[in-house]
């Protein structure tokens, strides 16, 4: 699947957050390219520019799609489905993207970033209720159970990830013995802590 290659961290900057794109680095305030240049890329970064409408939910949904690490074509489709779910559609898509199988990996610790998460499920290293589920996108649902694979629990990136002690979200249970996460809930709104107006992202596509 299509992904992107770029430079990460010129994203973060461009975004004007940290959007932990690389892993250990990230915790690490001398070693991360936005703590030490916060302002965005470019000869030009120091530049303040007022932003129109557009811009700012242009901005909105730039920061979210990278956040989550997915291309527009894979982003938009997965907006179009919370569009044809019922409730409130900013929300839907939040949650859609919570469950995607990469980020609860990287939720629950098992990877440093959700771009190693997704090299790591690709990689089958994970089972999804005993059977081996290798799509990034698979969405989880209450009650599954996602099982590091017996030949993977020792592997560096994951021993690594689990080192960092990171907080896993109350819709996750987590057990570091059996290397496994239950969902025991759906994530809600509360759940998402980037700051985001996901409705500009709506209006951005409603266009
Ligand atoms: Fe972003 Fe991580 Fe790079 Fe810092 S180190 S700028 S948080 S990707």
């Amino acid at each position: 699947m299509a992904r992107y290659t770029g430079p990460v961290c010129k994203l973060c900057r461009r975004e004007g957050m940290k959007l932990y794109l690389k892993g250990t680095r990230c915790y690490d305030d001398n070693k991360c390219a936005f703590k030490q240049r916060p302002y965005p890329p470019g000869q030009h970064g120091h530049r303040r520019v007022k932003l129109t409408d557009y811009g700012i939910r242009l901005r909105e949904k730039q920061k979210l799609k990278r956040h989550y690490g997915l291309l527009e074509k894979q982003f938009k489709n997965l907006f179009y489905k919370a569009e044809r779910m019922k409730g409130v559609t900013g929300v839907n898509f939040l949650i859609l993207l919570e469950r995607r199988l990469d980020n609860v990996v990287y939720r629950a610790s098992f990877a440093s970033s959700r771009r190693q998460a997704r090299q790591l499920v690709n990689h089958a290293h994970f089972l999804v209720n005993g059977r081996k589920v290798n799509i990034p996108s698979f969405l989880v649902s209450v009650g599954d159970v996602i099982t590091v694979r017996e030949k993977s629990k020792n592997i560096q990136p994951i021993q690594e990830a689990i080192s960092l002690g990171r907080e896993v979200p109350s819709w996750l249970e987590v057990d570091y013995d059996k290397l496994e996460c239950k969902v025991i809930s759906m994530p809600t709104r509360e759940h998402i802590t980037l700051p985001v107006n996901e409705q500009y992202i709506v209006e951005l596509y409603s266009k």
